[in-house]
């Protein structure tokens, strides 16, 4: 059922990429639904000096093709304000606040606010700081505040970034955002896992042989080349993305489909993560960067990287859950830059049944692959007869396909909209608990450290623009008598 959200949202970057590519669109399916209709209003606050006039042109631009009528949008547009604001600035929160105060009495909105940090972490501390010390917290609703990534670069910077937004926001009141968390076939693991006795009775490590995660990328570093030589595959995917999905892969049922539970199970799961040694970094995890081809410039001809650029542009791993049910299954992870394609995708590869009785027929095992970009689907191969009769029983492999309609893939949200719906009603689950990104980071610096020592030795660049990776990917499964169940 939909019910009317009240809130007042005041965004720091309004006037951001990420404000204007995913927040406003976001936002708007949100009203065009009903979650928003008319108690809330927007804050957006950055340096630039816009009017509301300006500001309401800029939210109508990102929304542009998602309306029937001028008059929606500019109904729409009419509840957002902007506020010049530089967020270092102690005096410009007075002058929020005031709006804030004026705005939460015109829409009736009873105090509940949505702080959301769309700038670059590094101003985090200080906007959480002033919210507090100003007062733009309020006492008579839910003060809530959305962060973006990256949530540090280590486990030693994040927990200092935590330790500062902490002093103002209790855990409860963080909602750090991981978009692929807001994802559709994301959000299923859950209910394919714990909905299905098939697949409850058989996820453990009596059943699966190894699990499989690949977010690869068509594109290379574009706009954010900056960025990226500082961070790279490793902080900038494995740590949150993959991390969380593989959570979800691994985790143990939870008592209940409540907050508090689901979090529980993920952060158990994150807990028994073997954090690996130098030596098991270098058996377990290998890198690569991108050259030339198809006519594309190598990672280090890119603007803005280092001609002799050590950053990996891809990254696969082997990772073990030490649980009861999870031991001894290799998690095989792989996310890179200017793959063959842009894909993410999850193959639950089974054990074979442990006598065939077809004895001239080879059995393959049984799959069950999850595609959450570009397409969501399901599929599940079996081992199936061949049609026909007398001696020459065969077997063959069975698809089991499931594929949204037209209709189906128009209804699903965009993640930004679930996941901003979700932190209106502050339902936590979907975004990332601080103890996760403990666990998280610690695994991440080990492998950091290892490669920061080159145990590898590797040479960069050392894999084309257009294929999966370097062959170390391919080896590594092939060590465990494994193979990458997604080609291309
Ligand atoms: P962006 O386009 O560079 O926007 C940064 C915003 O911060 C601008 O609105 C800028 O406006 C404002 N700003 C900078 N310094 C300020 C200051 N001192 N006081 C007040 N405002 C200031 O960045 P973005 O791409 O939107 O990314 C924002 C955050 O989202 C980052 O943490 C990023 O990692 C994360 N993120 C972005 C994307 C994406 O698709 N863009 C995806 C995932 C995560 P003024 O210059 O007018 O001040």
């Amino acid at each position: 059922m939909i019910k009317e959200q009240k809130a007042l949202f005041i965004i720091f970057g309004g006037t951001g990429d990420l404000a204007q590519r995913k927040l406003y669109p976001s936002i708007f399916e949100l009203y065009k639904k009903g979650y928003l209709k008319r108690n809330f209003a927007i804050i957006g606050t950055a340096r630039r000096p816009w009017t509301n006039d300006y500001y309401r042109e800029i939210v109508k631009d990102s929304i542009d093709g998602m309306y029937d009528s001028e008059q929606t949008a500019i109904a729409f547009s009419n509840h957002f304000y902007y506020q010049s604001h530089n967020v270092t600035d102690t005096s410009h929160y007075v002058t929020l606040r005031q709006l804030a105060e004026k705005l939460d009495g015109k829409y009736e909105i009873g105090g509940n606010r949505l702080f959301y940090l769309a700038m670059s972490p590094r101003f985090f501390g200080t906007i959480c700081e002033h919210l507090k010390s100003q007062e733009l917290k309020t006492t008579t609703g839910y003060n809530r505040v959305i962060v973006e990534k990256p949530f540090g670069r280590d486990f030693a910077s994040a927990t200092i970034l935590n330790n500062e937004i902490s002093q103002s926001f209790p855990e409860d009141d963080v909602f750090r955002i991981d978009h692929y968390l807001g994802k559709e076939m994301v959000q299923n693991i859950a209910a394919i896992r714990f909905g299905n006795s098939i697949f409850n009775a058989m996820w453990n490590n009596r059943y699966i042989s190894n699990i499989q995660v690949t977010l690869s990328e068509a594109l290379g570093v574009e706009e954010r080349a900056g960025y990226y030589e500082t961070a790279g595959a490793l902080r900038d995917m494995i740590q949150n993305h993959m991390l969380q999905i593989v959570a979800l892969l691994t985790m143990s049922a939870p008592v209940s489909f409540t907050d508090a539970d689901i979090r529980n199970a993920k952060i158990n799961a994150l807990k028994c993560l073997k954090v690996y040694t130098k030596d098991e970094v270098k058996e377990n995890f290998v890198r690569g960067q991108y050259d030339s081809g198809r006519n594309l410039p190598a990672y280090r001809q890119e603007d803005q990287t280092a001609p002799d650029s050590m950053t990996e542009t891809f990254v696969a791993g082997k990772l073990l859950i030490n649980t009861m049910d999870m031991a001894g299954v290799p998690i095989y992870v792989r996310t890179g830059k200017r793959l063959a394609t842009k894909a993410t995708r999850i193959d639950v590869v089974f054990k074979q049944v442990p006598n065939n009785v077809f004895a001239d027929n080879d059995l393959r095992h049984d799959v069950l692959t999850i595609t959450v970009d570009p397409e969501p689907s399901l599929r599940l191969q079996l081992n199936s007869k061949t049609i026909g009769q007398g001696y020459d029983f065969d077997t063959h492999r069975l698809n089991l396909d499931y594929k949204l309609s037209e209709e189906q893939k128009k209804s699903v949200p965009e993640a930004y909209e679930k996941l901003i719906l979700d932190a209106l009603k502050g339902k936590a689950s979907n975004f990332t608990h601080w103890k996760e990104l403990q666990y998280s980071w610690k695994f991440v610096d080990a492998i950091r450290q290892a490669w920061d020592d080159n145990v590898d030795q590797v040479v960069f660049p050392n894999y084309p623009c257009g294929e999966m990776g370097p062959d170390t990917s391919e080896k590594l499964l092939a060590k465990d008598g494994n193979h990458w169940e997604f080609t291309i």
